[in-house]
């Protein structure tokens, strides 16, 4: 069975590590993967990371991990985004995140499409307001992310999803979610992966909401790690199934003995 696997996804924040603290076993689960030529990718949901902010931390950490094997939730949006050939855009995000559109035209007053991120304290009033009209008058709604609820910081958070729902429910339009669970952000991934056969790459989440789900529906293997955003009260009607469950990502190397 472990020879099946030829290549893993790793999520981020609740796997890699939490709240900025390498998990025990993860930086040698990686060096062991890359002993075996075995492709590894981190896929983040997070909005403010580019692929080379996001790399860099890891890098800083201990990880051996480059910024083309990284996909970022603004990475992934930027390259749909592409996919449309838009005339303009207003990118609301902040931080590195907003390095992914350096290649489009920005035009917050008259843009064809909005693309929401974690817009941080700029989720304001006025910005809010703009945004409603826009939409109102015909521009097009992509969300970076479908959550709407964001505890990774510790205390709960509104996030990215939250403000998109509203913006759709009050304009009365739909957008076009691209973050895990979302097809978009995991053919994006795959894309950069060559051409291993879907069944045969693991995407190792605790989420299963997101990871586990997105990675299912796309035709990848599956393993839920018991950490990070886990809870146990998640298998008790879960969303979706693991192929695997283990209690931390250092365990995961057990597949590769
Ligand atoms: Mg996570």
């Amino acid at each position: 069975m472990k020879d099946e696997i030829e290549g893993v996804i790793f999520d981020l924040d609740g796997v890699l590590e939490f709240q900025g603290k390498a998990y025990p076993g993860a930086i040698e689960l990686l060096n062991l993967l890359r002993s075996r030529g075995i492709p590894i990718r981190v896929l983040s949901n997070s909005t403010l990371k580019s692929r080379r902010s996001c790399a860099e931390k890891l890098k800083s950490k201990g990880f051996n991990i480059q910024e083309h094997e990284v996909v970022t939730a603004s990475f992934a949006t930027a390259r749909y985004l592409e996919t449309l050939n838009p005339r303009s855009c207003w990118v609301m995000l902040k931080r590195e995140g907003l390095e992914e559109f350096s290649g489009f035209r920005h035009d917050p007053d008259d843009p064809e499409y909005i693309v929401l991120g974690d817009f941080r304290e700029d989720f304001n009033f006025q910005n809010l307001n703009k945004a409603l009209r826009l939409l109102c008058k015909g521009a097009k709604l992509i969300v970076m992310i479908t959550e709407t609820v964001d505890s990774s910081l510790g205390e709960m958070e509104l996030t990215v999803g939250a403000y998109g729902k509203m913006l759709e429910d009050a304009a009365g339009i739909k957008a076009t979610y691209i973050g895990k669970p979302n097809r978009y952000i995991f053919d994006i991934t795959l894309d950069t992966m060559g051409n291993i056969e879907r069944s045969r790459i693991l995407m190792v989440g605790d989420r299963l909401a997101t990871d586990i789900l997105g990675a299912k529906n796309a035709g990848l293997k599956t393993a839920l790690v018991k950490t990070g955003e886990f809870r146990e009260s998640d298998l008790e009607s879960p969303v979706a199934l693991p192929d695997y469950i283990f209690d931390s990502v250092g365990e995961v190397a057990k597949l590769f003995r």
